[in-house]
Parts: structure tokens; sequence; C-alpha cells
């Protein structure tokens, strides 16, 4: 193993108060919440259980040092479906961000929060 390997490799967490891998050397069963997401799984309110850290040049001014923590996927649940009158409720968000107070339309797009109403609202506001 290289040095700068080894720098990082902690299973047991002594060195990092946390269970610590190089890239790519962490355990199969811990993955990121990035991937557990690709699996359809979140990390259902388990604590981290161990980390990933590695060098990153791009990251030079923090240290250097990137880190990802990881979870149990045999602890992870199902990821939560909105249920319908969740996705209605969002809709209805939604629509209100769209809705200009001025001319009470629908515009397509959220309203700027600087404006506060809709683009044709300011534009003849401004003339
Ligand atoms: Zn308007």
């Amino acid at each position: 193993m290289s040095r700068i390997r080894a720098r990082f490799w902690d299973p047991t967490g002594q060195r990092y108060a946390l269970p610590t891998w190089p890239w790519r050397m962490a355990p199969p069963h811990l993955l990121t919440r990035r991937q557990l997401t690709a699996a359809g799984l979140r990390p259902g309110g388990q604590d981290v259980q161990g980390q990933v850290l590695w060098s990153s040049r791009r990251y030079r001014a923090r240290g250097g040092v990137r880190v990802a923590f990881l979870y149990d996927v045999r602890l992870a649940l199902p990821k939560r479906a909105a249920t319908v009158r969740q996705r209605a409720a969002l809709a209805k968000a939604n629509a209100t961000r769209r809705t200009c107070p001025e001319c009470l339309r629908d515009v397509g797009y959220v309203l700027s929060h600087r404006l506060g109403i809709c683009n044709d609202c300011a534009e003849q506001a401004a003339a």
C-alpha cells in the first residue's frame, strides 16, 4: 500500500474517530448517500458509519482532503415517495410562486424575489 493510502487507512477509527478508508477501499456494504439514492434507498436515521478520505489538489485551500460519509446499506430504508396529497400541495405552492400578484396570471416561471411581480408588469412599471 502506498504511503498516501496508508494515511487514510483506519478501519477501526482509532486515528479519525470514524472508521476511515482511502478512495475506493471502503467495504462494499458502506455506501455514500448518493449511492444509496441511486439504489432507491435513504440512510433511514442511522448515524454515519464511516468515511472515505482522499487528497484532492482542487481542494488545497481546504487542507486538500475531501471526505465522503458512508452509511450501512443493511440499515438503509426505501426512499419515501410523496403521497398524492403531498404532491398536490407542492404543485399548489409552485403555482403560487409562478403567479403574479399584479396581473394574477400564472406566468410559467418563478417570479423574481427582487421584482416580486412578473417581468411584463415590472417592464410596465418601469416605463
Ligand atoms: Zn404581472
